[in-house]
């Protein structure tokens, strides 16, 4: 047989580990001997122009021109030191990928002599031609330039490839000519400016030594691997990242034997890999296991500021699909590749830390110091309910909507769970009305916040269903997406729990005007929240049918799909905030909705068609071709006078008839309804159309098709099967 299917099997089958060898037996060697980061500048620049440089990090101070062209001298010679013959611009469009565009250092002088150049201008902006990155319709034809801004917060690291080739690779924002965003990063800074100048005011109330408040991010990242030969094999999976058909396996992840399980060798090789090319970056990997799924697993490195973070994310994605082609693996992080067993996530473990060395979510074990603690827990969760459809919003996608309610992700609902201690505190708060101590202490007592420094972190309750859960000195938004780009959602989580400690500053503020004890007022306001909040805490499975019908009853969203969820960030509500914390103009927000709505219809649309194209090119034929032998076959039995056995294959031909029908029928109906959507002006009514016209033939076009692969004998089966895929030595 000539299918790609066969000759990947062999090609499979003679698949060798590929021998990694480490810079050193230390890790600590050559981590981050390929960033340009604060030790390297201080190392490299003068002590006059590293000051600057860190007052551009830490209190975003502006660079003049002079320590520009320094900085960029230094980093020039670094780079070259280090093999680099080019540098570029590293930003972050509203695509699925970072974006490139390098230069060569190298430039010819007026005498055609070569120098390698790099200048102040060069480091700190450039002009990328930027008419071709989404942009929602902010760049008219007439300005089409954005431009790329340095962002001295995320160091310059070097990118090899596989070959030995390095480039310097500049961190940058990317905006429109006329100043609006257009990536994932400059709103997430504004977010992060506000969370912190919020929180600093908050902190005042506990601890003067306070300055500066900086989000944490630790995302856990969740991802398939598949044989490159295979995955050749899938059309869908090179054209839509996830298999559009395929029955279940016989086994699948019901023996639950391979979460933590032995890590499969030709993985595990890979593994250290790209974890010592991450090292290199200064990316902290730290933890590696086999995940629920068969031909699953996860990489979570330790937490970071939150936008170096969200940047190392997106380079280490990067970076592993770059190591995956030595190993001939392919590596899906689409939220649901392969129906059936478990989708991934990337879990965003979130805090907030400050600058004395405070976790303000962590417990201490001391009880005053816990009011602290609680006044930023319970903020939290009261942002979590105010703006619970916003949060919902920025992790909709058309691959997380194959998550999100499938039994087996956190459901669309919005909830958080704390676990039991933490519940019974909160309730407790919520009982004791008008307390009056004297002593502060005694408040303390009466709360049970002195309880708290019994919730060690190892004695956290682990609610896996939870979107939203509290785990111990941290939350961890467990709804994100195993594709996106953890910016959005940080983007939303850090601007709606700014908005909630300002409001919290205010409602304390008034009621110490009225002469209220500081400490009486800030519980009083944490008991009213508490209150106010409570609809949105739960504690059970959040994969029971139960739970859909209590959320109802509570008042809770359950928004399933993409387009809706979307259309939250257009509420009144939201554009305030945003505009409010100076995170999005109105234009930058109608923007980017829209940008995200042409996604979804792009994605869906590309699924359409390779659906298409599959059912009627490969899948009927196929079929036909089988259905011909089984008529032959029926005309056999007969000659040979076994009509009861001709009767069963018969049965076999009729029943291939029909799926074969359906599919024909359903691929019409589907391109019908694709057609009569792209006639729809309006990007969100298209998207709309798409999610509940479109998408819903996939389903019955898919169940024919499975039906079929287990008709047809394997031997003719184009497409590589589930159980080829899914289970890698
Ligand atoms: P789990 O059991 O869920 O894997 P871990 O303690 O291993 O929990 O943490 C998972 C992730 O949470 C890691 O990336 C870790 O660095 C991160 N994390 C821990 N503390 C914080 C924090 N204060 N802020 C943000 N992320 C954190
Ligand atoms: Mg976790």
């Amino acid at each position: 047989m000539a299918y790609l299917r066969f000759k990947a099997l062999d090609q499979v089958s003679t698949r060798k580990p590929v021998k990694v060898v480490a810079p050193s037996k230390k890790i600590s060697d050559y981590y981050g001997e390929n960033v340009f980061g604060i030790e390297a500048m201080k190392k490299n620049l003068s002590s006059q122009i590293f000051k600057k440089v860190i007052a551009a990090i830490e209190r975003g101070e502006k660079i003049d021109p002079a320590t520009a062209d320094a900085v960029a001298s230094t980093m020039k010679a670094w780079a070259i030191s280090k093999g680099a013959t080019h540098y570029t611009h590293w930003f972050q469009p509203l695509t699925d990928s970072t974006a490139e565009k390098h230069d060569a250092f190298f430039e010819p002088d007026e005498t055609g002599r070569a120098m390698e150049k790099f200048k102040g201008t060069a480091l700190v902006q450039q002009e990328p031609d930027a008419s071709s990155f989404p942009s929602g319709g902010i760049r008219n034809t007439f300005e089409a330039r954005g431009y790329t801004a340095w962002d001295p917060s995320s160091p310059a690291f070097i990118m090899e490839t596989a070959s030995g080739n390095a480039t310097l690779c500049i961190p940058t924002i990317f905006v429109s000519y006329t100043g609006e965003a257009l990536d994932y990063k400059a709103p997430l800074l504004k977010a992060l400016a506000a969370v912190d100048k919020a929180a600093v005011a908050v902190c005042d109330y506990f601890d003067k030594d306070i300055t500066k408040v900086t989000a944490t991010l630790g995302p856990e990242q969740e991802y398939f691997l598949v044989d490159e030969a295979l995955f050749n094999a899938r059309p869908d999976l090179i054209m839509a990242g996830r298999t559009v058909f395929g029955h279940s396996p016989a086994r699948g992840q019901q023996l639950e034997d391979h979460y933590f399980g032995s890590i499969p060798p030709r993985v595990h090789d890979f593994m250290v890999d790209f974890e010592i090319e991450a090292t290199k970056l200064g990316i902290p990997v730290r933890t590696r296991h086999n995940e629920v799924a068969p031909s699953q697993f996860e990489v979570a490195p330790t937490f970071e500021e939150c936008s170096l973070s969200c940047d190392h994310n997106q380079l280490l994605m990067d970076l592993m699909h770059r190591v995956a082609m030595k190993h001939h693996l392919k590596v899906l992080f689409h939220e649901k590749p392969f129906a059936g067993i478990n989708g991934s996530g990337k879990h965003n473990n979130w805090s907030l830390s400050t600058n004395t060395g405070k976790n303000l979510l962590g417990p201490t074990s001391k009880p005053k110091e816990n009011l602290i603690f609680l006044t930023f827990f319970v903020n939290v969760i009261k942002a979590v309910h105010d703006y619970a459809d916003l949060l919902r919003a920025s992790i909709a996608s058309a691959g997380n909507d194959h998550r999100l309610g499938a039994n087996e992700a956190p459901p669309a609902i919005m909830s958080v769970f704390v676990g039991q201690t933490l519940s019974e505190m909160l309730n407790e708060l919520e009982k004791n009305g008008n307390i009056r101590v004297d002593k502060g202490d005694n408040v303390y007592m009466k709360l049970g916040i002195n309880k708290i420094p019994e919730i060690l972190l190892d004695n956290t309750d682990r609610n896996r269903t939870s979107p939203f859960a509290f785990t111990g000195n941290k939350f961890e938004f467990r709804a994100v997406g195993g594709s996106a780009n953890c910016a959005n959602a940080m983007t939303v989580l850090n601007t709606i729990v700014a908005e909630q400690l300002t409001q919290f500053k205010k409602d304390v503020d008034k009621q110490i005007e009225k002469d209220v004890k500081k400490e009486v007022a800030i519980i009083n306001v944490l008991r009213d929240y508490t209150i106010a909040s409570k609809k949105i805490r739960f504690e059970g499975n959040g994969y029971s049918d139960e739970w859909v019908k209590d959320a109802e009853k509570r008042g809770l969203s359950n928004v399933k799909t993409t387009p809706e969820a979307l259309n939250f960030y257009l509420t009144k509500k939201a554009r305030d905030l945003f505009k409010k914390h100076e995170v999005y103009t109105e234009r930058e927000l109608e923007a980017r909705v829209e940008i995200m709505h042409e996604q979804y219809v792009k994605k869906i649309q590309i699924e359409g068609r390779v659906i298409g194209d599959l059912a009627l090119n490969h899948i009927i034929p196929t079929a036909i071709v089988y259905q011909n032998k089984l008529i032959s076959n029926v005309k056999g039995l007969k000659d040979i006078g076994l009509e009861k056995e001709a009767k069963t294959v018969i049965d076999a031909i009729k029943d291939m008839s029909k799926y074969i029908t359906t599919i024909q029928t359903e691929v019409e109906n589907m391109t019908e309804a694709r057609k009569k959507a792209n006639k729809i002006e309006h990007g969100s009514e298209r998207a709309l159309a798409y999610c509940n016209e479109v998408k819903p033939h996939f389903e019955k076009i898919r169940y024919a098709v499975d039906k079929l692969e287990l008709l047809v004998d394997d031997e003719d089966w184009p497409l590589a099967k589930y159980r080829e895929m899914l289970f890698l030595r």
